[in-house]
């Protein structure tokens, strides 16, 4: 789950990090006030969505002006300018697609004199079992390209679980960033504030480009990208608060309501499956006969009928499935729930695309005898080879 820059940098300053003061606004008037109470003299208007490169994205609205998604403003009355051309005006970042995000609130911070940008990140470093640091002294611009350009300039840090972060590890990452003196001991604390808020809020990813020098010589963090785990959302009900549906994909909210694990793709073919490892054999096999698949959906171990109409139901709401597979192994799960299901559904919302269905496992033969007794058009098949096989040959003719 992803959070908005300003409700990270409000949980940097809970863990006493630098951050600038800043409010959110999701009016003009409301930017207007903000930028009363900062004072100036020198304001960043910033649009809140859930992707970067904010600042060298541009609207697609010609009203919206030309200056992109994060604008230094000189004067109060610009605040409110800004404002009123940013919020409702759709912004085209390299990360959020062709199609942009609509920007429906804003930042305003109090602007720092910058004298050097920095890079550093935080996440679950699979390899060490650790949090481990990245950290780059050419930060504020895009990290990927750094470190496809000069890997020599991008360093990692693991830190031992056992200890957390150390002085040591603060120091290390100081010198990745080169940054000695009264400001390698600013690092070395930033770095452990940072690991006892990833730890605590239970974070997968933290990105903080850029951190800065002030002109004043001290460090800042001035961006702040936060991911958290959802594995450990029963710990955290002010998460609830912080989620921004807007910025989600609708049929991956519609999908969590029931506690399906769907993740929408680009592909034409919709799978239904049980168990996440046949899952994503489903999603290979597809792709092996040519094909791509529309998502990943687990609908679980026990599933009941409602599950199964409902993950339906996403799967034929969405306009890119051009043929629906559903593969289940009935273990735990019956192949008669997921007959029962389907039909349900299909009655329900219609099928206006091929439908291969293969089931194997508990109450095989009752689910094949109910689908075939229902009068549906559906194309039935033996194992994983010939249903991938047949959705693939239905949907491409
Ligand atoms: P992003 O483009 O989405 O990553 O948004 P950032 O928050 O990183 O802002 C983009 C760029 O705007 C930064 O790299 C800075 O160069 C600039 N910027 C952001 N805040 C300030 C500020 O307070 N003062 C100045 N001078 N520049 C800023
Ligand atoms: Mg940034």
């Amino acid at each position: 789950m992803n959070i908005h820059e300003y409700q990270g940098k409000a949980i940097y300053a809970k863990y006493g990090l630098p951050v600038s003061k800043g409010y959110a606004a999701f009016t003009p008037q409301e930017a207007i006030e903000a930028a009363a109470k900062l004072g100036g003299p020198l304001w960043v208007v910033k649009s809140q969505i859930h992707a970067g490169g904010r600042g060298k994205g541009k609207f697609k609205e010609a009203t919206a002006g030309e200056k992109g998604g994060v604008r230094l403003a000189f004067k109060a009355e610009d605040v409110g300018i800004f404002a009123e051309q940013m919020l409702g005006a759709t912004l085209v970042t390299a990360q959020t697609g062709p199609a942009g995000r609509v920007v429906k609130r804003l930042y305003i911070e109090d602007g720092s004199d910058i004298e050097k940008e920095l890079y550093l990140s935080a996440l679950v470093d699979r390899e060490t079992g650790g949090i481990s640091f990245i950290a780059s002294p050419d930060g504020g611009m895009d990290i990927e390209k750094v470190a496809h350009d000069t890997p020599e300039r991008v360093h990692t840090i693991a830190t031992d679980p056992t200890t957390g972060a150390t002085d040591a590890d603060g120091k290390k990452v100081a010198a990745a960033l080169g940054l000695t003196g009264h400001l390698e001991a600013e690092c070395v604390d930033v770095v452990k504030k940072l690991y006892e808020m990833f730890t605590k809020e239970d974070m997968s990813l933290l990105e903080i480009n850029p951190l800065i020098v002030t002109k004043e010589d001290h460090l800042k963090l001035l961006d702040a990208k936060i991911s958290f785990d959802t594995n450990a959302g029963y710990r955290h009900p002010e998460w609830a608060e912080l989620r921004d549906l807007g910025e989600e994909d609708e049929k991956e909210i519609e999908a969590s309501k029931y506690d399906l694990a769907y993740i929408a793709l680009d592909g034409d073919i919709g799978c239904m499956v049980n168990g996440a490892g046949l899952a994503m054999a489903t999603m290979d096999i597809i792709k092996l006969f040519g094909s791509e698949p529309a998502n990943f959906l687990d609908v679980g171990g026990g599933a009941s009928k409602e599950k199964v109409t409902a993950a339906f139901k996403i799967i034929t709401a969405d306009p890119k499935v051009k043929g629906i597979l559903v593969n289940i192994f009935g273990g735990i799960m019956k192949c008669d729930v997921i007959a029962e299901g389907v039909i349900a559904a299909v009655k329900e919302v219609g099928l206006q695309v091929p439908l291969v269905v293969r089931l194997e496992g508990t109450n095989v033969e009752l689910g094949k005898k109910i689908i075939n007794e229902s009068g549906l058009n559906v194309i039935s098949a033996d194992d994983l080879e010939d249903a991938a096989r047949k959705i693939v040959k239905a949907v491409k003719g």
